[in-house]
């Protein structure tokens, strides 16, 4: 295939040039999770971004200055995920549109008016990603984000888990995965989850996973992948089954990395 190859070729171009030290210190201010890797995620981790920054296209919108800081905060947060996800850098997103603040967009672009079904009223948003669209995000709630890695919260987390959740081509709250037993698996302890969510919701009982994943399924991964990023310790010892999927996507063992960090400090 031609074309890979040339992409190929192209990210051996931009991997060839080195990681500006800038950049480093960029990661360590606005990603406090860069700080739980270990020396060979961080390694992964600067090269995705690297790659991720410049094959993207970034449009600054509501008067921003789209500054590297603001490309690279973002970047590598999305490309946390992908750390066990080798090689799929997000090929369904081509754009990302960064607005300084919180902004309620005049048309509503979100996955339900791109089905052609419900469409919301417009409302303010932090982020939004929309099936062949781009990816908007706010850039304060992004930092804010970023330098809070354990309130269970991260709005690139979230976005960029419904953009995994669309490679397949459809928003039902599961991604790609590689067996008909880990779909299975996936199934059961999702559905079970996600109804016993929507059931404390319901009765206005907290719950574990931030009531807003009671929304629909789709809703309900984004939300799960923030907790498995930010409080997997607690995921792993009181939604141990959720816990076991995620970490079979995602192929992350979140929870230890989260305790070594804490044991470290
Ligand atoms: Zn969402």
């Amino acid at each position: 295939m031609i074309f890979n190859w040339l992409a190929e070729r192209r990210r051996k171009a931009i991997l060839a040039e080195p990681f500006p030290a800038q950049w480093e210190d960029y990661l360590l201010q606005n990603m406090a999770h860069y700080s739980y890797l270990d020396p060979q995620e961080r390694k992964q981790l600067r090269d995705f971004t690297q790659v991720f920054v410049e094959e993207k296209e970034w449009e600054p919108c509501g008067g921003i200055d789209l500054t590297d800081e603001i490309k690279v905060t973002i970047a590598a947060q999305a490309c946390l995920l992908l750390l066990g996800l080798d090689h799929i850098l997000y090929k369904n997103v081509h754009s990302i549109l960064v607005y300084p603040s919180t902004v309620t967009p005049v048309y509503p672009t979100g996955y339900w008016n791109m089905e052609g079904e419900v469409c919301a009223e417009p409302m303010p948003i932090l982020g939004q990603a929309s099936m062949g669209g781009p990816v908007i995000l706010v850039w304060d709630a992004v930092r804010h984000g970023g330098i809070h890695p354990e309130n269970g919260h991260n709005v690139v987390y979230h976005e960029f888990a419904h953009k995994l959740d669309m490679l397949d081509g459809s928003i039902n709250g599961t991604p790609p995965l590689e067996t008909k037993e880990q779909y299975r698996q996936w199934a059961e302890v999702c559905t079970r989850e996600y109804n016993e969510l929507r059931a404390r919701a319901e009765r206005g009982r907290r719950s574990f996973l931030d009531a807003y994943g009671a929304t629909n399924e789709a809703e309900f991964f984004s939300v799960a992948t923030e907790y498995f990023f930010e409080k997997p310790v607690k995921m792993e010892e009181d939604h141990n089954d959720l816990y076991q999927v995620l970490k079979g996507f995602y192929n992350q063992d979140t929870a230890a990395r989260q305790r070594r960090h804490h044991d470290n400090r």
